[in-house]
């Protein structure tokens, strides 16, 4: 008989435990749904980038307008009740284009044509003279070896291969191409060479050049970097098959010295845990064309418009909720590094980090990263709140982070990427086009809702699984 009661009070506590725990799925359910309803008719992120990007524009670091975007970011900070607004100085480089580029095809059976371009970020010019040269064309820097110095000295190398096109997620396309911009100039001049052209990194055949950093290794001559458009590569690649092509080459543009900037940051401290942070943040800086609003003016704005909407809904959270707007992503990381050293110097443990700087598109997903010594615990935590996202179409998957957090992987703690549909991001990333006129306020309020409910669920239950709670 005393079994019995012994069961059976075991059975009640258990069925109690169950339902609580259903309850609060069912709480929190409605509580995400509840962000879903206020950023989706009372948020503020798609004025504050109309802004950023109509007011402001381009912000490459070290330019006024970047200066001016650290001080309205600040602004808005200051309008939202935080515990601490505040500004983390570093020394920035300050690189400017200069004359629009000119890249001339001059000795063609076609005439001469001048092809839509830009110079790559943080490279040296032509000089005012400019050059002309014979071009020779290569699908990537291991080519160079191949072809020897004799085929390249004096020459300007095109580097022409394509982003792959079947990739589903364009990023990865992106990250497969991409190293012929980055470290192109450097590779051919190695061997001789007197310029480089690189094909833009776009998934589109059109006219658009894209910007983007390159980085030039030390005791190479730095040779100009000039991006042309997908179109124009195509051409230039067509002519080549048929006849020696010399181009003409002009631009102006330079590395001046070092300019103050500033990482800006806002905090509320939590209530219970204020030693375990979660950020939530972008790149504050854009490239010098166009207005920077999917490239990181929506991150960016997503991001301070997570803690406004946890005012909105009057929510407390347990532990320090931080935003964070990183300077100088784009050409040199400085904002990044100095903020992860400061952090790493105070002891901050930094229990999740996640970066919204892959467009304003709708949000699809997730992706996260770890410590390997910690990554499938915090992945596991994490995973089993996929189903609250499924009415919202977002996925939690393994995958990388953001250039700005990355490097708070040493903490331990668990480090997220937004990840919105990539088709069109790579049609306008790093362009003259990227302009606020393609931003969709919906799909932008999407991601910042999935980014909310996310910090909710990270504050609520920690990393622990039930003992976070
Ligand atoms: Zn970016």
């Amino acid at each position: 008989m005393k079994k019995n009661i012994l069961s059976c009070f075991l059975f009640l506590c258990t069925a109690t435990l169950t339902l609580s725990a259903q309850e609060m799925q069912e709480q929190d359910a409605q509580f995400i749904r509840k962000i879903y309803d206020e950023a989706l008719t009372n948020s503020n992120s798609y004025n504050w980038l109309e802004y950023l990007s109509l007011e402001i524009g381009a912000r490459l670091a070290g330019s006024p307008e970047a200066a001016a975007a650290v001080e309205y970011t600040k602004q808005i900070m200051d309008t939202l009740n935080l515990d601490d607004v505040r500004l983390q100085e570093m020394m920035v480089p300050h690189w400017v284009r200069g004359d629009k580029e000119v890249v001339r095809i001059v000795n063609s059976s076609i005439g001469d044509v001048d092809f839509h371009v830009l110079a790559l970020g943080n490279s040296d010019g032509t000089g005012p003279e400019g050059l002309t040269a014979e071009v020779i064309e290569v699908h990537g820097v291991e080519e160079l070896k191949e072809l020897g110095r004799e085929a390249i000295e004096g020459k300007i190398v095109f580097y022409n291969r394509p982003m792959d096109g079947k990739h589903i997620h364009t990023f990865r396309a992106y990250g497969g191409a991409v190293d012929q911009r980055v470290w192109g100039a450097s590779a051919a001049a190695e061997y001789g060479a007197v310029a480089t052209l690189v094909r833009s990194m776009s998934t589109s055949i059109d006219y658009v050049p894209h910007t983007g950093v390159q980085i030039y290794k030390e005791g190479v001559p730095r040779i100009s970097a000039t991006a042309i458009s997908t179109k124009d590569a195509e051409l230039l690649s067509d002519l080549l098959k048929r006849e020696k092509v010399k181009i003409y080459i002009r631009s102006t543009c330079r590395m001046l010295s070092e300019k103050l900037s500033y990482n800006v940051i806002g905090e509320i401290k939590g209530s219970e845990f204020p030693d375990e942070i979660i950020l939530v943040g972008g790149h504050l800086d854009a490239w010098d064309v166009g207005h920077g609003s999917h490239d990181d003016g929506a991150g960016c704005m997503q991001s301070i418009d997570v803690l406004a909407l946890l005012g909105q809904l009057d929510y407390q959270p347990k532990r320090t909720l931080r935003v964070v707007m990183f300077m100088n992503e784009e050409n040199g990381g400085r904002g990044a590094k100095k903020y992860w050293s400061t952090s790493n110097e105070k002891g901050e443990y930094h229990m999740a980090a996640i970066e919204s700087d892959a467009g304003a598109f709708s949000p699809r997903g997730f992706s996260c990263d770890a410590d390997k010594g910690v990554f499938d615990n915090h992945f596991a935590a994490v995973k089993r709140w996929e189903s609250f996202f499924q009415p919202y179409g977002v996925n939690i998957y393994k995958g990388g982070s953001g250039a700005d957090i990355g490097a708070g992987k040493s903490q331990k703690g668990i480090l997220f990427g937004l990840r919105p549909d990539s088709q069109r991001y790579f049609d306008l990333h790093h362009t003259a086009i990227d302009t606020f006129d393609k931003i969709n306020k919906r799909e932008l309020e999407l991601g910042t809702a999935a980014m909310t409910a996310l910090v909710y669920l990270l504050d609520k239950y920690g990393l622990e699984g039930e003992k976070g709670r």
